[in-house]
């Protein structure tokens, strides 16, 4: 690649969601992602719903078939649930839920409707994270290029100004990703959902990296019923070696930080959108960090309801 700022931007990706719904179900999971590509430019792939599970009072009930969304194809992720196809357990409610937001969103820069969600609740509120409590992340580092502690913290500092959510770091873990993560893992990371997964990872561990990818991610989100849903925990699988030959160019920290930010969009919950000035354009332009729609949607998705319940 000699220059990918001035090349054209080429749309290579692709969308794949799907969902599905159950009665009487007690709670559902969905766990949404995105994938970015690197090709003639950086491109971005779309986020993608890969899997809805409900459950009823006891038995797990098998998710129906993926609904077909125009150009969609299912990605068959069954987020949370156990091989041996038992009741998904979930923590005890409320981990670090206090009464207020934790932090307050920025205000954005300007006014500015190019931004949209990943998903939203039935009165039309945008699907989050509990801005109510800390949003804790660790990181497996073991492929991490040099300097890559810092992108990420950087990037985590943005967006949490932006939102109003209090990150904490607790550090690094042997955590591999998984399209099968359990959202709790209760040995690994005690009685609380578990923490944001940040992974340097390869094609190899993450074969959703394959080809032209550079990083995936997104968020499961959670509900009793047709109540409200919020996010509890997400991943985000970043293409080490593609990453590493990028951060040799002379811009190549930007693109790296361009690629966690817009993926941390997708975290978050915000979805792609079709101005090329926002950095949840599904392709890296110039690489300019958050615009004013990008600010707009995780200032609104910051002020999400609070989740004792969760
Ligand atoms: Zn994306």
């Amino acid at each position: 690649m000699d220059d990918p700022g001035l090349r054209p931007r080429g749309p290579r990706h692709s969308r794949a969601r799907g969902s599905a719904r159950v009665v009487r179900d007690l709670a559902a999971v969905v766990l949404i992602g995105c994938s970015a590509f690197l090709a003639a430019s950086l491109v971005y792939g779309d986020p993608r719903f890969v899997g809805l599970f409900e459950f009823n009072d006891g038995a797990r009930t098998q998710p129906a078939a993926p609904a077909a969304h125009p150009t969609a194809s299912p990605v068959g992720r069954q987020a949370g649930v156990p091989e041996d196809g038992s009741q998904m357990a979930v923590p005890p409610p409320g981990y670090e839920e206090q009464d207020q937001p934790l932090g307050q969103p920025a205000a954005p820069p300007s006014a500015s409707a190019s931004y949209k969600f990943l998903a939203t609740n039935a009165d039309g509120t945008p699907v989050g994270y509990s801005p109510c409590r800390p949003l804790h992340y660790v990181v497996n580092t073991a492929l991490a290029p040099a300097g890559a502690g810092q992108l990420v913290e950087n990037a985590i500092r943005t967006v949490s100004e932006a939102t109003g959510i209090k990150f904490v770091d607790d550090g690094a873990t042997t955590e591999n990703p998984s399209p099968s993560r359990a959202p709790y893992q209760k040995e690994r990371y005690g009685e609380r959902w578990a923490p944001l997964l940040i992974a340097w990872t390869t094609p190899e561990q993450a074969p959703q990296l394959k080809g032209a990818v550079i990083g995936t991610g997104g968020s499961t989100h959670f509900s009793f019923g047709d109540g409200p849903k919020s996010f509890v925990t997400g991943s985000l699988e970043l293409d080490a070696p593609q990453i590493t030959d990028e951060l040799r160019r002379g811009d190549g920290s930007a693109y790296a930080t361009a690629v966690i930010l817009h993926e941390l969009g997708h975290v978050m919950g915000l979805e792609h959108v079709d101005d090329p000035t926002q950095l949840m354009y599904p392709e890296i332009g110039a690489p300019d960090g958050l615009a004013a729609g990008d600010l707009t949607g995780l200032h609104e998705l910051g002020r999400a309801p609070c989740r004792k319940d969760l």
